[in-house]
């Protein structure tokens, strides 16, 4: 028997949760079939023919998830964001949005962002599933969605409108996989990045370490759990959706005393040297 993946406690029943709710891949279908193949990290997944696997219908992924769950998570992330997507998506997240409605639209994402990516999250079809992309997101970094609690303040989710196109990258940005202190001990900075047609979703969990977000401060791109924005998407640039490039070290260490207490200069644009000039006196060893 297999735990529910968000509560890690009571077990999982029938189909799990949908992390793409059914009925957003069903309006999607209604209104063309997916115009892009499926990729992982950038390399299109082929069939036997050698051509990019290519699918009529927009694929499931699915979550084993409680009952207990599966309500809490329709109530309070389904529900309030439903009549929202359904009026923002076909359109490429573009239109009018008063700021409760774009705080209903971040809360939604983020729970598609943190279980997209679950070890036992299942696509419908096997060779997708065979290559999707396996995150570092734990139950810990879940409770907040069935707790009744805010977002962690350093749960980020930034969004900006983007294109499929690869392009050039804006600016590069140093956000380490997991950070080690002088007694050993690390704390992971999971992240998962998603594009979808008209929009680049990016939500990192950066505990006691700000991240001075470059595409925030030209106000290119919007954060969406913590400052809601109002207004329109179409108001932002459009950028490629490799506009941020992210340097991920495997670990960074920090300087001996230093701790993850919210005091450390941000994590940010990367230029010369590998590490931010800001930075230079915070980190002691990065392994590329
Ligand atoms: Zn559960």
């Amino acid at each position: 028997m297999v735990n529910c993946v968000i509560c890690g406690i009571r077990p999982a029943v029938g189909k799990g949760e949908h992390v793409w709710p059914a009925w957003f891949l069903k309006d999607a279908d209604a209104a063309g079939a997916p115009s892009f193949g499926w990729s992982s990290n950038g390399e299109a997944l082929l069939n036997r023919d050698d051509e990019p696997l290519h699918f009529a219908e927009r694929q499931r992924l699915l979550v084993p998830a409680c009952r207990s769950c599966n309500a809490t998570l329709d109530t309070r992330f389904e529900k309030p964001a439903k009549e929202i997507v359904r009026r923002l998506a076909p359109n490429s997240w573009v239109g009018d949005a008063e700021a409760r409605e774009w705080a209903a639209v971040g809360l939604w994402f983020a729970k598609i962002l943190l279980l997209a990516t679950h070890p036992l999250a299942m696509h419908q079809h096997p060779k997708i599933n065979k290559h999707r992309i396996i995150g570092d997101w734990e139950t810990e970094h879940f409770s907040w969605l069935i707790d009744g609690t805010p977002p962690p303040p350093d749960l980020s989710l930034w969004a900006f409108r983007a294109e499929r196109e690869k392009g050039t990258p804006t600016a590069r940005v140093l956000l380490p996989k997991v950070v080690q202190l002088d007694d050993g001990s690390t704390t992971p900075f999971p992240m998962t990045m998603i594009t979808l047609e008209g929009i680049c979703l990016t939500l990192v969990y950066h505990p006691g370490w700000a991240i001075d977000h470059p595409l925030v401060a030209e106000g290119a791109a919007w954060e969406l759990l913590h400052n809601t924005p109002e207004g329109d998407l179409a108001d932002l640039p459009l950028l490629p959706f490799n506009a941020i490039n992210w340097r991920r070290p495997n670990t960074v260490v920090l300087e001996d005393g230093l701790r993850l207490d919210g005091t450390l200069p941000p994590l940010g644009v990367i230029t010369g040297s590998p590490i931010p000039g800001s930075l230079i006196d915070v980190i002691r060893a990065a392994s590329f």
